[in-house]
């Protein structure tokens, strides 16, 4: 199933409280459906959910008889045609509703939604007909596809206002439609509670989550490889010298202190200076003074014998 299947099969469960709510949730599915007007129209949807859903609101939220056909949507998939085949259900749909068919643009009647409790009521109807969103595995987007302009312009003010969610939707010219849509993973998120799809929302939100974890590890994995990278490097430097004294004058000429570390390194070229500081007991600072004394000695014998360099970083001091 799509993730836009998923939030309409989800939405279609959701009970309104109340008659106010339910009325406007039948507005919400039919004003964006194509069938709202005198002319009879045709909504096709591959979602069956979303289908009988708008049959249940026409019939509870206008008292009309919606029609519902199988049918093939245009990707050529096993899709529901819903119509309203009789003209006066058509009219009693437009009139309960504040509507008459004869307005020269379709606007939202924002009477219907006085009560607090009726946008989100609305707008669940309308994603139910109209809404569409990508899997938030390949990108974040929540799109209405809406039949008019001013039908566009008008659901973009609704959605700015609401629930106080900070939802700011852009409008978009599509082939034979506008589309209001979001990009911001947490706005689509606050909509999908919002409108009453609590289960995709959590569902965006652990894709999400999984994403940002699997980019840290990424990021994290690069910043230790370039940490082991330094610490191999400086520990190649330190080994050769540690190396130089073995060979030129033994390890026993070193004073203990610098004799344990001396031996330390030369067995573990691995271990960073946190590990050498917990094996011996002494503070990070310490072991890296005595690093540099071991290195000065090392690298002064090399350089008597002739080496002048082991590498190209100057010792630190
Ligand atoms: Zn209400």
């Amino acid at each position: 199933m799509s993730f836009t299947s998923q939030i309409k099969v989800e939405l279609a469960k959701a009970e309104p409280r109340r008659l106010c709510c339910l009325r406007a949730q039948c507005y919400g599915a039919w004003l964006f459906s194509k069938c709202f007007g005198l002319q009879e129209g045709t909504y096709i949807t591959e979602t069956p959910a979303a289908a009988r859903r708008m049959l249940e609101l026409a019939a509870a939220g206008a008292g009309v008889a919606a029609q519902m056909r199988y049918a093939v949507s245009r990707r050529n998939r096993p899709a529901c045609r819903v119509s309203l085949p009789e003209e006066q259900d058509r009219r009693q749909l437009l009139e309960a509703f504040g509507h008459t068919g004869q307005e020269p643009c379709l606007r939202i009647n924002r009477a219907v939604l006085e009560d607090e409790c009726c946008p989100e009521a609305f707008l669940r109807g309308a994603f139910l007909t109209c809404g569409s969103a990508t899997d938030p595995n390949k990108s974040y987007h929540l799109e209405f596809a809406v039949p008019h302009k001013n039908l566009a312009w008008d659901l973009y003010t609704l959605l700015g206002e609401a629930g106080g969610l900070g939802v700011a939707p852009a409008v978009v010219r599509r082939a034979g439609s506008w589309g209001v849509y979001l990009k911001d993973s947490g706005q689509i998120e606050d909509l999908l509670t919002y409108m009453g799809a609590a289960g995709a929302s959590m569902e965006l939100m652990q894709v999400k989550m999984y994403k940002e974890a699997k980019n840290n590890i990424n990021r994290k994995s690069n910043f230790e490889t370039a940490n082991m990278d330094k610490t191999y490097s400086a520990s190649a430097r330190q080994t050769a010298a540690i190396a130089a004294i073995n060979d030129s004058r033994g390890l026993d000429s070193l004073p203990e202190n610098l004799r344990e570390l001396a031996r330390l390194r030369l067995d573990n070229p691995e271990m960073t200076l946190r590990e050498l500081s917990g094996r011996l007991g002494v503070s990070r600072s310490g072991v890296n003074h005595r690093l540099q004394r071991l290195l000065e000695i090392g690298e002064a014998l090399l350089e008597e014998k002739g080496v002048e360099e082991l590498t190209q970083a100057p010792i630190q001091k």
